[in-house]
């Protein structure tokens, strides 16, 4: 029996005990999971420490065994997860199947196929010759548990991107998916240990109050989300002095200048703003077109929005646009179609919840907008597309630099050097030239958002799994006499030899090296 029932704001009903989910796509139960108390999420956390050691013990090796079987049931099972993400989020094929377990998969790859290389031993030489008798070692030993907290918008993917390294590194991860998406993580989860894994991975389960439980019993904590829940994390994170990572939201510009490749940049365009609905974070939230190219530009993004297949797929792939996951988010997306056009926005195609079943939202374009409107300073995540007119490259930079957000963005030229420049000058933690999206997907570099689209990074090489290490540091001599010679007792002589040594390393001319007097200057 359920204690009390609320309508919960994706249209799902829920109760304090419960998480039920609805599709977005008709309304439709998708399947319900028993929301956790703090002391069940306690519970848990206890276990995953318990289990911990001997998961690091295995070392890199050991522990690859372990995540190649998973991999290779996530593979088994990729029609079954695809279809409980696109069931509870309301996505297309075309936007889950090309992302969510293969995500996983790869992220899973890179991972286990460098950890070795990635968390060996470091051996560095001192850095002078005063210490030229120690031995240095860096190690990396993991965080003993790692906290996991994920959105909605793309949820088997992102826990699996965010926190497949730390698994590979040998942490414990308890891991909190959001409550809107629970069931598509939950079930790779159970994968994990049907094909008899280590109990280093779990699942806490509910809402903010289960979030917060997360942040105050790991000893790390990665969180993906918004800007707003990324603040209460970091507060927290820092009274409890543990280390956070957060990716946050965006406003992604895109920069259009005047030489770029027309087709190649409306499609770009029309891809970025629209793929998942629009719900992602690193998606085209506005254009800067060069004067000349606008019209154009223009013509073309809207003849191609309104090309798209939108609503629920009676066929595989046989539409290209999905629905909100919630209703909450549907309402932020009319609200800020609602306000550019209550001063003066157009919308060229769209503007408008869909009619009937399912939480779509028509595909929009917006022209005649300005910085002064919600959907270009505020992140709308939703299936829009505002376009504005500028000068020149200049104004695009300022615009797009007129945000508290920099998370990432795009810059459209045929002249790839003059392309780059402009890339440089946006405060973005990442710029893609020619393309949209893609740097989300790029294993060896960062992912990270400047200002306040986050602190940290996932992915960037061997940083990606590092980040949840401690780096520890051993030093030992070669040479082990009675005592140093810094040691006590201070001695005339051993100050002497101590000072002179000093000097000669520390100078950079023969002069100062050997403790002479500077010459001075003739006036
Ligand atoms: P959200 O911040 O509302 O929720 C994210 C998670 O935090 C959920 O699991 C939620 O239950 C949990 N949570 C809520 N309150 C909490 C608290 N007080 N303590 C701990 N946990 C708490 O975000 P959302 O609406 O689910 O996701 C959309 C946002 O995520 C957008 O802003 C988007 O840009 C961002 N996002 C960022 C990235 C990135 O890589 N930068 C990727 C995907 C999504």
């Amino acid at each position: 029996m359920l204690s009390s029932s609320q309508d919960s704001q994706n249209g799902t009903r829920s109760t304090a005990d419960e998480i039920i989910v609805h599709s977005p796509i008709d309304g439709r139960e998708v399947g319900r999971v028993p929301a956790m108390s703090r002391d069940q999420v306690q519970r848990i956390a206890q276990e995953l420490r318990a289990a911990q050691p001997d998961w690091e013990a295995l070392g890199t090796r050991g522990r690859a065994v372990h995540l190649n079987r998973w991999r290779d049931w996530l593979l088994d099972n990729d029609r079954r997860l695809t279809e409980i993400v696109q069931r509870e989020t309301g996505k297309v094929l075309g936007d889950a199947a090309g992302v969510e377990v293969p995500t996983a998969v790869a992220t899973l790859n890179y991972y286990v196929d460098r950890a070795q290389e990635f968390l060996a031993d470091a051996r560095p030489r001192p850095h002078t010759p005063m210490f030229a008798t120690k031995k240095l070692r860096l190690r990396y030993r993991p965080y003993q548990l790692v906290g996991g907290i994920t959105p909605w918008n793309v949820p088997l993917a992102m826990p699996a991107f965010d926190l497949i390294p730390a698994l590979v590194a040998g942490c414990a991860v308890l891991s909190k998916p959001s409550e809107f998406t629970p069931l598509s993580w939950t079930a790779a989860v159970r994968g994990w240990e049907e094909v008899g894994n280590q109990p280093v991975l779990a699942c806490a389960i509910g809402r903010g109050d289960v979030g917060a439980a997360v942040v105050d019993l790991v000893d790390m904590i990665n969180f993906t989300g918004s800007t707003r829940t990324g603040r209460v994390i970091a507060q927290r994170a820092g009274e409890r002095l543990i280390p956070c990572s957060l990716e946050l939201g965006g406003k992604d510009p895109m920069i259009v200048l005047a030489d770029a490749d027309l087709e190649r940049a409306s499609s770009a365009a029309v891809y970025g703003a629209m793929w998942n609905g629009g719900q992602a974070c690193v998606s085209v939230e506005r254009v800067y077109v060069e004067e000349s190219l606008y019209d154009a530009f223009v013509e073309s993004v809207t003849r191609k929005v309104r090309a798209l297949r939108q609503g629920p797929e009676q066929k595989p792939y046989s539409s290209d646009v999905g629905a909100m996951a919630n209703e909450a988010q549907l309402q932020i997306v009319e609200r800020h179609v609602d306000d550019a056009v209550a001063h003066g926005a157009r919308a060229l195609t769209g503007g408008q919840r869909r009619p009937g079943v399912g939480l779509y939202f028509e595909p929009t374009v917006l022209v005649d907008v300005d910085h002064s409107m919600e959907c270009l300073r505020q992140e709308t995540f939703g299936p829009t597309l505002p376009i504005i007119r500028v000068r020149d490259a200049e104004e695009a930079i300022r615009l797009s630099n007129d945000t508290p957000y920099g998370l990432s963005a795009s810059v459209f030229s045929r002249d790839h050097e003059r392309a780059e420049r402009v890339a440089e000058r946006l405060e973005a933690g990442a710029v893609n030239v020619n393309n949209v999206i893609v740097n989300g997907f790029q294993f060896p570099v960062p992912m990270g958002g400047w200002k306040e689209s986050g602190i940290g990074a996932r992915a960037g090489g061997a940083y990606g799994i590092r980040k949840f290490c401690r780096s520890q540091t051993i030093v030992s001599d070669r040479i082990e006499p009675a005592a140093d010679v810094n040691w006590y007792p201070y001695t005339p002589l051993k100050g002497r030899i101590q000072e002179r040594a000093l000097r000669w390393f520390g100078a950079r001319d023969l002069r100062r090296r050997l403790g002479l007097r500077p010459r001075r200057r003739a006036r």
